[in-house]
């Protein structure tokens, strides 16, 4: 079984070895232009060719030919080959490329996916905004972002500038980037994490990001390695753990709490989603139970910073890509909303204080 697939993965790397790179004219494998090169026993294959950036274009072919060679393959059902371009020039912090003018980078992460952690992440982004402060909202979930219909920004293309920083769109006073405006919504979207790790790389450093208060990243569901080396690539002021309160388990909270520990990133605070349905006459139905965030997070020693309940308002604004914190701005969820983001701030300044240094005479 596994001498099959180290067979197919040496297959693949012969025929894409056979395709030479236009520049120094090896082969693809010898330049060094694929990367993250995945194999499955179902046969599917997955790899990425990482092309110079001035040359981006010329490399389009190449990435055709690619594909084409991988799938003629025996043995292989489907192939996935992504061009990206590598970064020669690291992004100049001067003219507000990456992220070395942003005051504080938060995480949005989740254990599970389907809890509402891309409308929590965008909603507090609006959130902070209205607080004054300058936001921008980094969609990283690259298995299904969700920035383009939450914020309604739908198909628009990021501009490139000049200096090939990429523009980040502005959206209901936000600045924004996701992976759903650099790729065509008709492209698979099951993406492997290496396969990601390039077109991740250029949301955080080849964009215009400038000045900013505060960059909320919302990440991929899950707490596992792809998550982890997102996280690491930035230097975090903290994470937000979003939970329903079925599928909060002290475990989930834990392994939340843990991949953030090898980052060192405080955890900021732990927000319970479709905490309550509350019907005209005031009357509240836990309809997936009641305070099991409040008090998992209280057991693992993480604060809890509030309930967002289960709303039709919030639903609907989310599916018309209208944020309901930005456009219903004195809805009671709103006001929620805001709660919470000014506690999480409270939080980063008490959480990020320097250490208290003592000095030896
Ligand atoms: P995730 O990012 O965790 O996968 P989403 O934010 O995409 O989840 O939310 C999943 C679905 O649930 C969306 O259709 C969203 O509109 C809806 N949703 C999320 N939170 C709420 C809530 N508090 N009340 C009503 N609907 C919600």
């Amino acid at each position: 079984m596994n001498n099959r697939l180290a067979d197919l993965t040496e297959r693949v790397k012969a025929r894409l070895n056979a395709i030479k790179d236009p520049i120094s004219g090896k082969g693809l494998f010898t330049a060094g232009r694929v990367t993250g090169l995945d194999a499955r026993a179902d046969g599917k294959v997955s790899f990425t060719i990482e092309a110079p950036r001035d040359v981006a274009d010329l490399y389009a072919p190449v990435r055709d030919r690619a594909e084409e060679a991988a799938r003629g393959i025996d043995g292989v059902t489907a192939v996935i080959a992504v061009l990206t371009a590598e970064t020669t020039a690291k992004a100049p912090a001067q003219n507000g490329g990456g992220v070395g003018r942003v005051k504080q980078i938060i995480a949005v992460a989740s254990a599970k996916g389907g809890v509402g952690k891309s409308t929590v992440a965008v909603n507090l982004a609006c959130a902070f905004a209205s607080l004054g402060m300058k936001t921008g909202l980094l969609d990283l979930d690259v298995y299904g972002p969700s920035a383009p219909t939450l914020l309604g920004t739908g198909a628009k293309k990021p501009r490139m500038r000049d200096d090939k920083m990429l523009e980040p769109l502005a959206a209901h006073g936000l600045k924004t980037m996701s992976i759903g405006y650099l790729v065509d919504p008709g492209s698979p979207m099951i993406w492997r994490g290496a396969m990601a790790t390039s077109a991740v790389r250029q949301m955080i450093d080849e964009v215009a990001w400038g000045d900013l208060d505060v960059l909320l990243l919302d990440l991929p569901p899950g707490t596992g390695d792809v998550q982890v080396s997102l996280v690491q690539r930035v230097p975090l002021a903290g994470a937000l753990i979003v939970s329903t309160p079925q599928e909060m388990a002290l475990a989930d909270v834990r392994r939340g709490l843990a991949m953030f520990e090898k980052t060192r990133a405080p955890i900021l605070g732990v927000i319970e989603n479709m905490a309550y349905f509350e019907t005209p006459d005031g009357k509240r139905t836990h309809i997936f139970g009641e305070g099991g965030a409040r008090r998992v997070a209280a057991e693992a020693g993480a604060p809890f910073l509030g309930e967002i309940p289960i709303d039709i308002a919030l639903r609907e604004s989310c599916d018309a890509g209208a944020p309901l914190v930005a456009t219903q701005p004195e809805h009671p969820v709103s006001k929620r909303f805001r709660e919470i983001a000014t506690t999480a701030q409270a939080n980063v300044a008490r959480m990020n204080k320097p250490a208290p240094t003592i000095r030896v005479k």
